[in-house]
C-alpha cells in the first residue's frame, strides 16, 4: 500500500501518462504513476503523427505549419482552442525526437516516415504527418511501450497498477494537494500527497453508458461497440467535482469497421454487447449503401463521416459491396494511416483477404454468385440493389461521380462475381472531448482560471477536437496525448511563470 508523498502524481499509465511522467522525472521530480488496470503496455500506438521531427526532415518532409493549423481549426469549425492546436504543431516534433533518441534507438527501433499523404478533393485534403515505430521499415514494433515504461523506470518513476483515482484532494485555497485512491485488489481506500501537481491522463468516457448518454448520446446510434473498455470517465468526473469545466460539445474518433450480423438492430448493440468483429476493409471507400440498398454519400470521406451520415439513414447501418476485381485493386484507393494498404504492420492484400475469409466463416461477410443472391443474403431489396450497382458502374465507366463526387481514381465497377457484402456500423475508439485546459495543460475552473497544481493531457483533456476526428492528419490522437503529456510533465515541474 502507498502512503507516501511525491512531487508529481500522474493518473493513467498510457500514451499521455508515460510521456508526462518521463518529462517530470527528467526535471528531477519524484514521480508516481497509478493506473486502475493491471497493465498498460499494450496501449502504446505504433503509428504517430507529428510536424518537423528529425525523421521527417531527413525524409524531406516539410509541412506548412500555418496551413495545418488552419486546416485543423476549420475542420472543427473553430470549436477548438487554436492555441492548443498551435501548441501541438510546434511541439510534436520535439516529442517525436525525444521518443526516437531516448526510447527507440537504444532498442534499434526508429521512426519510419511516409510522405505521400495527398488527395484530390476538398474533404480529403491530407497532410504527411505519419510516422511509424519500426525496426526494419517493413513491419511495426508493437513492443515499444515496454521500452517507454523501462525508460520511465530508469528515470526513477514508480508505477503502481490496479489502483484507481477516486477523488482529488484540495486545500482550503482549492489547490490540488493529492489524490484519494482505491486499491482495486483489496478495495482499500487511502490518500497520496502531491507537492507539485497531479496530472490527469485518464482517457475518455466511451465505456460509461451514463456519461455517453449525458455528453454524447448520438454515439449510441453511430457505434455498434466501443473498443476502449477502460474509458469510464472517472478522471474527468474527479476534476469536475472540484470545480473544473469540460468541453460543451462532444468529439470522438470512430472507425467504420464494426462488422455486424445481417439484421442487427442498433438498439441492442454498443456497450451492451462486446463480441464485435472488425472488418478492416470498412475504412476503404468502396461502394456503400443504406439498408434500402441506396447509395447515400461520398464514400471517400474521413472514416467517421460515414457514421455521421448514417444518422440520416434507416437503421443507422451501412452495407459495403465489392467484387474480386475491386479487392485486387485495393491499392488504387490510396488510403492513409491505419487504413493504408500494406503499411508496416497493417494488413496487406493477402491479409485483407484472410480477414474477409474469416468473416465469411463467421457468417458476417456474405458471398454470392449474383447481385440478386447477395441482396437476399444481406436482406436488401433486390431490385434497388441491382439499380444502385448499375448506376455506380455507369459512373465508373464515365470516370465521373456526378451523384456524390468520389474521385475518379476510386471508382471501380462491380461487375464480376463472386460478389461480397457486409453490414457495418461504427466502432468507437475514444471520446475526445474533455477537461478544459490552457496551453500549459493546466485544468481550468468555471471562470477559465487554472486550478492550482492540476494538469490534464490526452483524451481526458479537451479544446483540441470537436465533432469528428480529422483522420487526414494521421496519428493525431496518439501524438496529441504524447505531446501534451510531455508538456504537462514539464509544466508541472517548472515555475508557473517560466
Ligand atoms: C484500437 C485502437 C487503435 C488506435 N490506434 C491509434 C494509432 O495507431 N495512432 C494514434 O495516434 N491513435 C490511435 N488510437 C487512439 C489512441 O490510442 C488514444 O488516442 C490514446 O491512447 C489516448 O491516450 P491517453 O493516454 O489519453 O488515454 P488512454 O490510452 O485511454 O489511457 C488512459 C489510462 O488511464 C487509466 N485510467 C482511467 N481512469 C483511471 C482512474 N480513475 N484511475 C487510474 N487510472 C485510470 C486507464 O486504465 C488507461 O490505462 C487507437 C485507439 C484504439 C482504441
Amino acid at each position: 500500500m502507498l502512503k507516501d508523498e511525491y512531487d508529481v502524481i500522474v493518473v493513467g499509465a498510457s500514451n499521455a501518462g508515460a510521456f508526462a511522467a518521463a518529462a517530470a522525472a527528467e526535471n528531477g521530480a519524484k514521480v508516481l504513476v497509478i493506473d486502475k488496470m493491471h497493465s498498460s503496455v499494450n496501449l502504446f500506438r505504433h503509428w504517430l503523427g507529428g510536424v518537423g521531427s528529425k525523421a521527417q526532415t531527413k525524409a524531406g518532409i516539410n509541412i506548412d505549419k500555418a496551413k495545418l493549423i488552419e486546416f485543423l481549426s476549420a475542420f472543427a469549425q473553430d470549436n477548438v482552442n487554436q492555441r492548443l492546436i498551435k501548441t501541438w504543431v510546434n511541439n510534436s516534433g520535439e516529442m517525436l525526437d525525444w521518443l526516437e533518441k531516448e526510447v527507440l534507438k537504444p532498442h534499434n527501433v526508429h521512426l519510419y516516415v511516409e510522405p505521400d499523404a495527398k488527395y484530390e478533393t476538398l474533404i480529403n485534403k491530407a497532410f504527411p504527418t505519419e510516422l511509424h515505430v519500426s525496426a526494419d521499415d517493413t513491419s511495426s514494433d508493437f513492443t515499444w511501450g515496454e521500452y517507454l515504461l523501462e525508460k520511465n523506470r530508469k528515470l526513477g518513476v514508480e508505477f503502481v497498477y490496479s489502483t484507481k483515482l477516486e477523488h482529488l484532494l484540495v486545500d482550503e485555497k482549492k489547490k490540488v494537494v493529492g489524490i484519494s485512491v482505491k486499491d482495486e485488489t483489496t478495495s482499500e481506500v487511502y490518500q497520496v500527497r502531491a507537492r507539485q501537481g497531479v496530472i490527469l491522463c485518464t482517457g475518455g468516457y466511451g465505456a460509461n453508458e451514463a456519461l455517453v448518454q449525458k455528453w454524447a448520446p448520438t454515439l449510441f446510434k453511430k457505434c455498434v461497440c466501443t473498443v476502449s473498455p477502460r474509458d469510464d470517465g472517472s478522471g474527468i468526473v474527479a476534476a469536475l467535482e472540484i470545480g473544473a469545466t469540460k468541453d460543451d460539445e462532444a468529439a470522438s474518433i470512430i472507425f467504420d469497421r464494426g462488422a455486424v450480423p445481417v439484421g442487427t438492430n442498433m438498439s441492442t448493440t454498443y456497450i451492451k454487447k462486446w463480441d464485435y468483429k472488425s472488418c478492416v476493409l470498412g475504412s476503404y471507400p468502396l461502394l456503400k449503401v443504406n439498408l434500402r440498398g441506396e447509395r447515400f454519400f461520398n464514400e471517400s470521406a474521413p472514416y467517421q463521416f460515414a457514421m455521421n451520415s448514417l444518422l440520416h439513414q434507416p437503421g443507422n447501418l451501412e452495407v459495403m459491396i465489392w467484387d474480386e476485381n475491386t479487392l485486387n485493386n485495393l491499392d488504387a484507393f490510396h488510403t492513409l494511416g491505419c487504413a493504408r494498404l500494406g503499411w508496416p504492420g497493417i494488413l496487406g492484400l493477402e491479409q485483407q483477404k484472410e480477414n474477409i475469409n474469416s468473416l465469411i466463416e463467421d457468417g458476417i461477410v456474405k458471398k454470392a454468385a449474383s447481385i440478386s443472391e447477395l441482396a437476399e443474403k444481406l436482406q436488401l431489396p433486390k431490385e434497388q440493389l441491382q439499380k444502385t450497382i448499375a448506376r455506380y458502374n455507369q459512373l465508373c465507366v464515365e470516370k465521373k461521380d456526378v451523384d456524390f463526387g468520389k474521385e475518379a481514381s476510386r471508382l471501380i465497377a462491380i461487375e464480376q462475381g463472386p460478389f461480397y457484402g457486409v453490414t457495418i456500423g461504427g466502432m468507437l475508439l475514444a471520446t475526445l472531448d474533455g477537461l478544459r485546459v490552457n496551453d500549459k495543460m493546466q485544468v481550468l475552473d468555471r471562470n477559465s482560471m487554472p486550478i492550482t497544481n492540476l494538469y490534464a493531457a490526452g483524451n481526458c483533456s479537451g479544446g483540441f477536437f470537436w465533432g469528428s476526428y480529422p483522420d487526414r492528419v494521421p496519428g493525431l490522437t496518439g501524438s496529441h496525448a504524447m505531446t501534451f503529456g510531455r508538456l504537462a510533465g514539464k509544466y508541472a515541474t517548472q515555475d508557473a511563470d517560466s
